[in-house]
């Protein structure tokens, strides 16, 4: 098979049965056949395995092919051999070693898959020295950085092999890599800057959408009774796959768990009926997914916070691989924030300002009140227009309120009692308030205070989560707060805080109008949402706030 340079259009015919390249590959391959060093940063189902298994064809030799994962070798495996293309592997489960390293050194080979522990020891430079060899692929790259969100140590170690090897090319390839992670394997694996090649992000088809978590189970099976086809949510942990699991399947449809801590049988089979069905739903942990190829899911839901917008980006991207269209819905709490925050503590130091800006990034992401695709697509350095038509905030805009003079109020509250009290001292402070503590500390002699009158009052807990989110304020231990880096730009009023004002969908109210101008005056806004609430649905008014910057739904209900 191994035709001396062969024309690239017509082995793509030939050997993989593809009319033309798709984006980027063609560029990418011109690049590696010219023996070029590259980065390919291409989305998940761009076609990423081409851009190597075809140079891997047309160049005499064996490619070489550093891979994560067990599974997602075997799985190349079984596609490259199916088409005709002569792979192999050497893994721990690999028993057919002696072979193939006689047909790696009979030249006998177009591809070898290996892990990166394998690859960086000294006994396989040795065996590939016996070799020739066309290329080092290095697939799911960002794992060499520890910007990424998969980082694994042993990708470090590579550079010497690939050094040891001056002459044959090396092509880095991976879904997800915002700029540090970008610069950083650029850096780690030797590739000029000039050899970065990125594929355009955007997924036209998957509509994106973001809501607060507000009776999971029931919103789950909201997304089942609306969506047909097959569909993946994605749980934070293994007790939440199964339980959800369990509870949605009494809708009749067949919804299986899928995590790491099930028997390889149970995965196995869980995941083959998956591939096989057309309206099956898997509740799984992030366990699930990796070099999966279904092009016909329709949603891919998240129950929690993704860990980073690459893995969102990634996960959802699962959705709708076929062109058709699908949607990626994520469902957040504030508490999700709170314990990504609280793991940031955990890792080392070097790495938690990377954790910080990647809790930051999905912060953006869930807290805009703008397009959803454009926080994506600026994420991955791109350009977007402005509103995409196809998210929710761009289909239905939320209607927005400013809250950066109430977030003075409550800074200047925080400062003047000293940056020390909880959040139920400062609304009583603020609300002019009197209780033992508040006369015991002399806080109701400052004339700062009692300045946040009825109306008003209710936005102090979201304006308050909102500050912590936006870093101006933090909370110990004990829930007192205090200043965070950000607070005086806050205090200042130089950033504005504002709130997404969304009315009670329980209830069965439609969402406040696109763009309507609830700012001017503020509260009297408010108060005619609450008397429409209250006139349609015949229950005591009320509205919940989603706002933008902070992380929660904030139920206001006037006395
Ligand atoms: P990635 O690794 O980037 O996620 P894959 O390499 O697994 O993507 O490819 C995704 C799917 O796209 C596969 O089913 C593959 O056969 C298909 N594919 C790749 N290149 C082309 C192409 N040029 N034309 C049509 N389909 C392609
Ligand atoms: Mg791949």
């Amino acid at each position: 098979m191994s035709a001396m340079l062969a024309d690239p259009a017509a082995l793509l015919r030939s050997v993989f049965g593809f009319e033309g390249f798709r984006g980027v590959q063609a560029q990418v391959v011109e690049r590696v056949l010219a023996g070029k060093a590259t980065l390919a940063i291409m989305p998940t189902g761009a076609g990423k395995s081409l851009c190597y298994q075809l140079p891997a064809v047309a160049l005499p030799g064996c490619c070489v092919v550093i891979s994560p994962l067990i599974a997602l070798m075997h799985d190349q495996l079984r596609s490259a051999r199916a088409l005709g293309i002569r792979a192999a592997s050497l893994t721990s489960v690999d028993s057919d070693w002696r072979e193939t390293q006689d047909r790696l050194r009979a030249g006998e080979l177009d591809l070898l898959y290996v892990a990166p522990e394998r690859a960086s020891g000294t006994g396989f430079r040795t065996l590939l020295e016996s070799a020739r060899i066309s290329l080092f692929a290095i697939d799911e790259a960002h794992c060499v950085s520890e910007w990424g969100h998969d980082f694994r140590p042993d990708y470090r170690l590579l550079r010497p092999l690939l050094d040891a090897f001056p002459d044959v090319p090396r092509l880095a390839l991976t879904a997800t890599a915002d700029r540090h992670t970008r610069d950083d394997i650029l850096a780690q694996l030797g590739i000029p800057p000039e050899g970065l090649i990125i594929s355009g992000f955007d997924r036209p088809n998957i509509r994106y959408a973001v809501q607060p978590r507000d009776g999971l189970q029931r919103q789950l099976q909201d997304v089942l009774a609306a969506n047909s086809g097959p569909g993946i949510i994605y749980a934070p942990t293994r007790a939440a796959t199964e339980q959800l699991a369990q509870g949605l399947a009494r809708g009749g449809r067949t919804v299986l768990p899928y995590h790491a801590g099930l028997s390889s049988e149970v995965r196995a089979a869980n995941q083959s009926a998956f591939l096989a069905s057309e309206d099956m739903v898997m509740v799984a942990t992030v366990a699930f997914g990796m070099g999966i190829d279904k092009p016909d899911v329709r949603f891919v839901v998240h129950a929690g916070l993704p860990k980073s917008i690459e893995s969102y980006y990634q996960e959802s991207g699962r959705a709708g691989r076929d062109g058709e269209p699908a949607i990626a819905l994520l469902l957040w709490g504030a508490e999700d924030f709170v314990r990504a925050r609280q793991r940031i503590a955990e890792v080392e130091p070097a790495r938690q300002s990377g954790e910080r800006a990647r809790i930051a990034s999905l912060g953006a992401l869930v807290e805009t009140a703008g397009c959803r695709r454009a926080v994506l697509l600026r994420h991955f350095g791109e350009t977007p227009p402005p509103q995409c038509g196809n998210c929710d905030n761009c289909l239905e805009p939320p209607a927005c309120m400013d809250v950066t003079e109430t977030a003075q109020k409550l800074l200047s509250a925080v400062h003047r009692t000293g940056q020390s009290f909880g959040l139920g001292h400062l609304e009583a402070v603020l609300t002019g308030k009197s209780n033992e503590r508040i006369v015991q500390r002399g806080h109701d002699a400052l004339s700062v205070f009692g300045i946040v009158g009825r109306e008003e009052a209710p936005l102090i807990k979201p304006v308050a989560r909102a500050l912590q989110v936006l870093d101006a304020l933090t909370a110990n231990d004990h829930g007192g707060l205090a200043f965070g880096p950000a607070a005086r730009d806050y205090l200042r009023g130089e950033e504005k805080v504002s709130l997404v004002l969304q009315p009670a969908k329980a209830r069965g109210r439609k969402r406040a109008s696109g763009g309507q101008d609830v700012n001017d005056p503020i509260f009297e806004a408010l108060r005619a949402c609450r008397r429409d609430l209250a006139k349609e649905a015949g229950v005591p008014p009320y509205v919940i706030f989603h706002d933008s910057t902070l992380h929660e739904m904030a139920r206001i209900r006037p006395k």
